[in-house]
């Protein structure tokens, strides 16, 4: 057995366990020894009965007084009740379907018990905990993360057997200075001390140099992409006066606006591939500023390429970029994935031949089929990053466009240098004219037949309403995701909107019927459109006004702050309607502060500062690989320290030869997660 064995040649783990491990990202030893526990459990410092807190596990030290046998209850279980406690208060210990532990424990002798302690103070209940004699318990014990069919105990087990066999063969990737400078431990002991540590003060120093080394893999693998990028050449194209394209719109670009087209347009004009970012609140109109890219481009005889992470968003993209663009000849085709065989082949046909100036889609634009004929500027928009992957599935194409990333969520400018080294950032700080802010206020449940009543005063009124559904745990997705927002159509708002035409929006429906839907809204065939966050997005219906979020509180404020950026785009008074019945103080405070701010980067701020669920960086949305510990939101001073030390070492050894090591580790990172995105 070495560190790259299969999993399932482990004594132990056939393959079917070997599966569940798949499941978990570990195909080989070394990845088991990387699968890294998420908490720990601390025997080392019980709590006496009465103290054990009635929120979360913990661990409680208790004497067996008497064993109260097995009853039957009710369902055929079989319960095993035990009377145990200290001086402080008494502690019950019930078992189901369990015999085997309360046979071990001996009347009169000490224990530990892990679990939750509920009951009241006079009798607190543990409901089948973890048991573990008061001595040889190992002080720390790791808890991983779990997956059907294996548990925390069984990996642990597998962990402490391979260390046992392999823990001299794991390799150091650091140079021992870098290890005395930063008082790090080495790898070996690290790997060892975060699954088995002797104290939680051990566990977070593994942690603490896992981390650096993670960071540091992760500076590296970033400065040799971009190495490579700067060795590769982009179209170099000749400079385009925009005067025309400005001149044909029924509107003056803003300064910003002028400002982040002159920056990309200096870009086009250099060998050197354009990386740079386009950052500008919903509504700031970034569209123009793609369009004068591909405008540009057009000119210069080169295609461009713009992907939205919906198939709504691409056509909305393709029928406005259209519109803009035809008159000065620029043919836009529309890519998605549920067009026929027979006008799918003819647009691929004619983007090969290019005959298509600009292609917009999804993800899809990029694959296999797909084939440019000169592909001068890639865009896309609403995502934190371009790919890696991406990057070289265009390479493999044998194209090396143009890069320019739209997103509405602005990272602030020292966070993205840090992400991103060297990437440009363009910031559209301006608002166009005559923008009203939209009105936000937080409501509970109880005030939902007002917020009917108001809705109803605005269709009357002629405009139309968006209410977005509660939103489904990630897990849950699919079917419920579906029922879900039918139930709440069916139950809630058809009764309460029962005059009105009602369109329903989620994930499952079709491209086509989606596409309708969209269309029926936009056309005012409808006056509410119930929906899912699918319209979360880039989404443009001028006669919105009142976007309502039933369960607020379970999105981050940007992705709040993006669906409230659906209204307001006509002008006209525009509310925000946030519904939630969560008491939480936190949460509270994070509706609040939407309610007082309607400027993206506050927002940003805030969500950085306050990390709420769903936030923008919890989704892998920047596009870096997935890290396993490290944490770029809150290890920026480790992050800071891992860029210094790359581009020290990269700037003397470009190619690694002294650092083997890293190296496969930096390879290791980046290859592993050809598949994001
Ligand atoms: P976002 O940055 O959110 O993608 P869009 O590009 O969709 O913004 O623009 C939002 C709206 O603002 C669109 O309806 C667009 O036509 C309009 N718009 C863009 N630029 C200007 C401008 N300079 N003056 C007036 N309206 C503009
Ligand atoms: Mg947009």
């Amino acid at each position: 057995m070495n560190l790259s064995t299969p999993i399932q040649y482990v004594k132990g783990i056939g393959p079917k366990t070997a599966e569940r491990f798949h499941r978990l990202d570990v195909e080989t030893v070394g990845d088991l020894l990387c699968l890294y526990p998420r908490d720990y459990v601390d025997y080392s410092h019980p709590s006496t009965v009465a103290t054990a807190p009635f929120e979360g596990n913990c661990v409680v030290r208790a004497e067996i007084y008497s064993k109260q046998g097995e009853t039957r209850v009710k369902g055929g279980k079989k319960m095993t009740k035990v009377m145990a406690g200290d001086s402080s208060a008494m502690l019950e210990l019930i078992w189901f379907n369990n015999p085997y532990i309360a046979e071990k424990l001996v009347v009169g002798q000490e224990y530990l018990f892990f679990g939750k302690a509920g009951g009241n103070l006079d009798k607190r209940v543990m409901i089948a905990p973890v048991m573990h004699p008061l001595t040889g318990a190992p002080p720390i014990t790791p808890i991983y993360p779990q997956t059907e069919g294996i548990n925390s105990t069984f990996i642990g087990r597998c962990v402490s057997m391979i260390l046992s066999e392999l823990e001299e063969e794991i390799p150091e990737p650091l140079p021992l200075e870098m290890l005395q400078r930063y008082r790090l431990l080495s790898k070996k002991t690290s790997v060892h001390a975060i699954h088995f540590p002797a104290s939680l003060e051990q566990a977070m120093a593994a942690r603490r140099r896992l981390i650096f080394e993670e960071l540091l893999v992760l500076q590296l693998g970033l400065l040799l992409l971009r190495s490579r990028d700067k060795q590769t050449t982009a179209p170099v194209m000749k400079p385009i006066d925009p005067t025309p394209f400005f001149d044909s719109l029924p509107f003056r670009p803003t300064n910003a606006q002028q400002r982040a087209c002159e920056e990309i347009l200096q870009d086009l004009t250099q060998k050197t591939p354009m990386n740079r970012l386009l950052q500008g609140d919903v509504g700031s109109g970034k569209t123009l500023v793609a369009a004068a890219a591909v405008y540009v481009a057009f000119q210069n005889g080169f295609q461009s390429v713009l992907m939205a992470p919906t198939e709504i968003l691409a056509r909305q993209h393709a029928s406005t970029l259209e519109k803009m663009l035809s008159p000065f000849g620029v043919q836009t085709a529309l890519l998605t994935g549920g067009m026929r065989v027979a006008a799918k082949r003819e647009t691929l046909a004619a983007i090969a031949e290019g005959n298509a100036h600009l292609i917009v889609g999804t993800h899809a634009v990029l694959s296999d089929g797909v084939q440019f004929s000169n592909l001068g500027v890639a865009i896309t928009d609403e995502q934190h990053r371009f790919g890696v992957q991406q990057r070289q599935t265009l390479a493999r194409k044998g194209q090396t466009p143009h890069i320019l990333v739209m997103s509405a969520t602005p990272i602030p400018r020292t966070l993205a240098l840090l992400m991103y080294g060297d990437l440009d950032i363009s910031i559209l700080d301006e608002l166009p004219p005559g923008r009203t802010p939209v009105k936000t206020l937080a409501i509970t449940s109880k005030k939902r037949g007002d917020m009917f009543q108001f809705l109803e005063e605005q269709i009357e009124t002629g405009r139309q309403v968006y209410l977005v559904c509660p939103l489904i745990e990630e897990s849950e997705r699919t079917s419920a995701e579906m029922k879900s927002v039918k139930s709440y159509l069916e139950d809630v708002v058809r009764p309460l909107l029962s005059n009105y035409r009602i369109g329903l929006m989620h994930g499952k429906l079709k491209p086509k019927e989606k596409e309708a839907v969209m269309q029926e809204f936009k056309e005012g065939l409808l006056d509410v459109l119930v929906s899912t966050t699918v319209i979360e997005v880039g989404v443009d219906v001028p006669n919105a006004t009142v976007m309502v979020i039933e369960n607020a509180e379970r999105y981050g404020l940007s992705a709040l702050h993006q669906l409230r950026g659906r209204v307001g785009r006509g002008g006209g008074e525009s509310w925000c309607i946030l519904v939630s019945d969560h008491t939480g103080d936190a949460v509270q405070q994070r509706l609040r502060f939407l309610c007082s701010t309607t400027d993206g980067f506050e927002i940003a701020r805030y969500d950085l500062e306050n990390r709420g669920p769903g936030d923008f960086f919890g989704k892998r949305q920047h596009g870096l690989p997935a890290l396993k510990l490290a944490d770029l939101m809150t290890d920026t001073r480790a992050l800071k320290a891992a860029q210094k030390d790359a581009l020290e070492i990269f700037s003397n050894d470009p190619r690694l030869d002294n650092y083997p090591v890293l190296a496969d580790e930096v390879q290791q990172l980046f290859e592993q997660n050809t598949s994001m995105n």
